[in-house]
This record gives C-alpha cells, sequence and structure tokens, in this order.
C-alpha cells in the first residue's frame, strides 16, 4: 500500500498525516463527529458518494457558499450546542470560498519629483502606479505588431504608456476591456493587487509586545492583569468594501474555534494560494479544526484515485 507523503499545511503545529488514516479513523472512531473535506471543484460530486459508501448513515451536507456552514454553526448555537447524532460531513471546494476575502489593489498613484521639484513646488517628473517588485510605472498596453528583425527573428513591439490615475479603477482586470488591463505589472508579471484582511495590530512587533505583556503577567501568575491586558487590546479595524466578506472569516476565526474535529485536505498540491489561515477562510476552516490531515493522490473507501 502507498503512503502519501505528508505536506505541509503552514498552519503551525497542525497534525499533518497521509490521507489513509482518515479512512482508518473513520473506521475505529466510534463517536459521531464534525468534519470538512476540502477538495478541488470537480470531486464535490465524488466525495459524498464515497463517504456514503464507507458511513451510510453519516450526514453530508455540500458547502456552495460559505454562509451556509455559519447558518449551520449559528442553528447548532442556538440550539445549545448539541453533540451530534450522526459523524456530519462538510464538502467543501477549494474554488467555493476563493472570493472571501477582500482583493484590493497593491498600488495606489504616485507622483515622483526631484528634490529640487519638491522645495520649488513644480510639476512632478514622472508619475503612474508603480509596481513594488521592479520599481517601474505600470503601462497601457496601446497596440502590439510583430515584425521581423535583420535575423529573421519575430520581434513584439508594443506600443505603451503609462496608465493614468482614473484608468485603475476599482476591477481587476486580465486584459484590456473598457478600461485597460491592471491585474499584472506590464513590466515584470508582479500582481498588482493584494488579498487584504485587517489584522488586530499593524505590525508583527506590536502583537510581540502584547504577547510579552501577557506571558509575563502570566508568569507572576497575576491573572486580573492578564484579563486587563486583554480587554484593553486595540478594536480589528474596519475595513471598507466587502465587509460581508470579511465577517466571514472573522466569524470563522472567533466564534467557532475547535467546532470541527477533523478537516480533510484532499488533493493539496491542487490548492495553488495555500491555506494560511490569515488570508483566507479555508485556511480559517482548517486552523479551527482540531485536526488537519492533507494529502495527494487520495486513497479512499480502498480504492486509489490516479
Ligand atoms: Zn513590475
Amino acid at each position: 500500500m502507498r503512503r502519501n507523503a505528508p505536506v505541509r499545511l503552514g498552519l503551525g503545529e497542525k497534525e499533518v498525516g497521509s490521507v489513509i488514516e482518515i479512512n482508518k479513523l473513520f473506521k475505529t472512531t466510534d463517536y459521531p463527529y464534525l468534519s470538512t473535506f476540502m477538495c478541488p471543484p470537480s470531486l464535490t460530486k465524488k466525495w459524498p458518494e464515497e463517504i456514503l459508501e464507507i458511513i451510510p448513515y453519516a450526514d453530508v451536507h455540500v458547502i456552495e457558499r460559505t454562509d451556509q456552514l455559519i447558518t449551520f454553526h449559528r442553528n447548532w448555537t442556538n440550539a445549545g450546542r448539541p453533540k451530534p447524532q450522526k459523524p456530519t460531513f462538510f464538502v467543501i471546494s477549494f474554488t467555493t470560498m476563493r472570493g472571501d476575502c477582500a482583493t484590493v489593489p497593491a498600488v495606489h498613484y504616485e507622483y515622483r519629483k526631484t528634490k529640487v521639484q519638491e522645495e520649488e513646488k513644480e510639476l512632478p517628473y514622472r508619475d503612474g502606479y508603480y509596481c513594488p517588485c521592479c520599481g517601474k510605472a505600470h503601462q497601457v498596453v496601446e497596440s502590439k505588431e510583430t515584425t521581423i528583425d535583420e535575423d529573421g527573428n519575430e520581434v513584439e513591439n508594443q506600443v505603451k504608456r503609462t496608465m493614468q490615475e482614473h484608468e485603475f479603477g476599482e476591477s481587476r482586470r486580465l486584459q484590456n476591456s473598457k478600461n485597460p488591463a491592471n491585474a499584472f505589472c506590464s513590466e515584470c508579471g508582479e500582481s498588482l493587487w493584494t488579498k487584504k484582511v485587517p489584522t488586530r495590530y499593524e505590525s508583527i512587533n506590536g502583537w510581540l509586545k502584547h504577547e510579552k505583556n501577557v506571558s509575563h503577567a502570566l508568569k507572576d501568575k497575576n491573572h486580573k492583569l492578564v484579563e486587563q491586558i486583554q480587554l484593553s487590546q486595540p478594536e480589528v479595524p474596519k475595513q471598507q468594501g466587502n465587509p460581508r466578506r470579511i465577517a466571514t472569516v472573522e466569524y470563522i476565526r472567533r466564534k467557532m474555534r475547535w467546532f470541527f474535529d477533523i478537516t480533510v485536505v484532499d488533493e493539496i498540491h491542487q490548492l495553488k494560494a495555500g491555506l494560511s489561515a490569515q488570508g483566507n477562510s479555508l485556511g480559517s476552516i482548517a486552523a479551527v479544526s482540531k485536526k488537519v490531515i492533507g494529502g495527494t493522490g487520495t486513497l479512499f473507501g480502498g480504492k486509489v484515485r490516479p
């Protein structure tokens, strides 16, 4: 029997093993549990069938939108947090929650001035959306033409100009449409957008300082002080735009802690964006699970999938 190599999930001390073990686990675990199965979209039909083949009395939910999960959790909370009567599975596709945190521009329109221009309050010598990677201004490709050079090679000539302030807009565009493309830097290909989730502390140093204070207080067994420090933490800043989606990640992170007994991530190598608890709701779900198991080329129900 081939064992899958363990795959790192980027979730710190979470246990990462082989999906094969989950098969054994389900057969030997006699208590009902809550678990999630994350898989590529192509397997959201297959998984429920395979689960029901092994555990015919299981309760299987295919989650298409994050709020379905939240509704389930809210109802469960309102019902007094009952222990599940049956093994309960949530099957979630990698793409289901992809859009759950806001993608925001990583660049803004900048004026670059020389010292003299600054002092003399003169017009800037250049302006544009400067790429954080190569430092060049993002260009609008107005036209492309292919010519043949002296050696007979095809050469692509692009007619470009610097993107103007009103052209970036609020939507991410891979191609020129009504407005020119703005997804990637025209010069080096770096993404000009970033995923943004507000954090309580602006920098890691702020958080480290807080942790230090807490651990000092804990060492002194001063629980009143610990409580005081915890209560005096800054609020998580509210983010403009996409509030519902941000709220989803926050809800999972704060209210669903240890809600899931097991999270299984199938075909983990297809999860391109990784599984970060900070950045996306898939990661948040993994982070609130007691156990996370990931693998590639899953063996499940005694059958090997290529
Ligand atoms: Zn660039």
